[in-house]
């Protein structure tokens, strides 16, 4: 079993279907974005679930603009770095419109480039595959398979090609004996290592530094007032690639590594910096995998009254779908706040990882409803009967009964804000699931 989840990156010429592709292999993690009310889904990195197996799709978007040089454009930093990370290219090319001048420069590109590779075709439903593919056999490089990313044809006997060659990944972090897998991310320069450093200490950084330790995530156990944890430690790699290449660059595929091999996240922010973008967008990966999240704001010393006010602000107003993540203000650099970050690490794993007892989920949900009764649709009243738990990371409440798709959204977020507080939810998103039986 391999701790680095396969990354396939989609590559092509504009509108032949890359983005539609991306979202139906990501798109098992709609109903989750759904249900975290501002969460915009990242359109070009994501993580794909197929036959109980993970990986990360990356849709290069910008890779190959119209209006550009398709190669100049491959200068973009996030591009070409997605490139080198990627473990499979699927070079994306369209049955409709055939062999192009730009797929032919795209392909020489790639048969230079050298990594694995399928050559898919998209769009070829209503023509039988080796009809849709024939075009494309002169592009060198190989059988291509034939696809339609818009209905999903042949998506499995494409990913099982794919995969077979892949790392196996499962979905889920090992669960050890209850040892909580820890992975800290960020923008360059916020203070992960800084704050690594802190939790684990110098000695064992160093241990992971060693010469030759090149794998993407590695797994360092340490101790934290007593209780064990296992950090998924991206800094050993990230340390030496500054020492050669000065600045550090932030690796998206790498991060979602880390959130996938982890059970909480501690995002990292800098409170002497502009909270923006960038932190939202990493934010909203972790949210998207479904990750208990404990946000640190860091360098919280030496900052004003008025500049903390200013802070706190800024982080309600750029990082809104924020509501299930602890805030804890700490100061890596002088230690402090860290055993109050920790145990919110620890109440948020115990969130997301417990059994919710089916009797107390209905307890719940009664005194929910009576207090304050679904409304009613065209006379007849929503009937909500039942509920249980439906899966755990994260915790999942499935409830039935009737017209339930017509409950509106705020009736559910009470409903998931009475969950929350009952059993004491933090650190994770809740998600509730509806069927209707009638
Ligand atoms: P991108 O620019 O490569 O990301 O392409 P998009 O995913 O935006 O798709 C471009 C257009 O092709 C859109 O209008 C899609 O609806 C359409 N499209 C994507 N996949 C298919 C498909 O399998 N069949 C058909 N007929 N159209 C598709
Ligand atoms: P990374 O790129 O996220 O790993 O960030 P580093 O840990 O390398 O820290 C970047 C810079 O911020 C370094 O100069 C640190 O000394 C500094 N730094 C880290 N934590 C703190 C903190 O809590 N307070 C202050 N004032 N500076 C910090």
């Amino acid at each position: 079993m391999s701790d680095k989840l396969p990354t396939i990156i989609l590559v092509g010429r504009p509108n032949v279907g890359k983005s539609t592709l991306f979202n139906r292999l990501t798109g098992t993690r709609d109903a989750l974005v759904a249900d975290l009310p501002g969460l915009t889904r990242d359109r070009q990195y994501g993580t794909a679930v197929f036959e109980h197996r993970a990986f990360v799709v990356v849709d290069t978007g910008g890779l190959m603009p119209e209006s550009q040089d398709p190669l100049a454009a491959l200068a973009e930093d996030q591009a070409r770095l997605a490139l080198d990370e990627a473990d499979h290219v699927l070079f994306v090319v369209d049955a409709r419109s055939g062999c192009t001048p730009s797929d032919e420069a795209i392909a020489r590109y790639l048969r230079r480039l050298g990594k694995p590779l399928t050559l898919v075709v998209n769009k070829a439903e209503g023509q039988p595959p080796a009809q849709a593919a024939a075009d494309f056999f002169r592009l060198g490089l190989g059988e291509p398979q034939a696809v339609s990313a818009e209905h999903g044809h042949g998506l499995p006997a494409l990913l099982r090609r794919v995969l077979a060659d892949l790392p196996v990944v499962a979905a889920e972090p090992a669960d050890e004996d209850g040892v909580v897998r820890v992975a800290i991310v960020g923008r360059p320069n916020v203070g992960k290592s800084t704050l690594v450093n802190r939790l684990i200490g110098e000695e064992r950084l160093l241990a992971a530094d060693v010469p030759g330790t090149t794998r993407d995530a590695i797994v360092v156990p340490f101790a934290y007032e007593g209780r064990p944890y296992q950090l998924i430690d991206t800094a050993g790699v990230r340390r030496r690639a500054r020492i050669w290449e000065g600045v550090e660059k932030l690796s998206i595929v790498k991060t979602l590594q880390a959130i996938e091999r982890a059970h909480v996240v501690i995002a990292v922010v800098d409170a002497q910096a502009d909270i923006g973008e960038q932190d939202a967008r990493l934010m909203g990966l972790i949210a998207q995998r479904g990750r208990a999240m404990v946000l640190a704001v860091n360098k919280w010393d030496g900052l004003t009254p008025d500049a903390r006010e200013q802070v706190r602000y800024q982080i309600g107003l750029k990082l809104p779908f924020l509501d299930y993540a602890p805030t804890l203000f700490i100061s890596a650099r002088h230690g402090s706040g860290l055993g109050e970050l920790m145990r919110a690490v620890q109440a948020a794993y115990d969130s997301t990882m417990r059994e919710l007892p089916t009797g107390e989920i209905n307890r719940v949900l009664e005194q929910a409803v009576e207090a304050h009764p679904p409304p009613a649709v065209l006379g007849r009243r929503i009937k909500l009967r039942y509920a249980h738990q439906g899966g755990r990371n994260p915790p999942r409440i499935v409830i039935h009964g009737n017209q339930t798709e017509k409950l509106p959204a705020a009736y559910k977020r009470y409903l998931a804000n009475r969950f929350r507080e009952a059993f004491n939810l933090t650190g994770v998103p809740l998600l509730l699931s509806f069927k209707t039986g009638d």
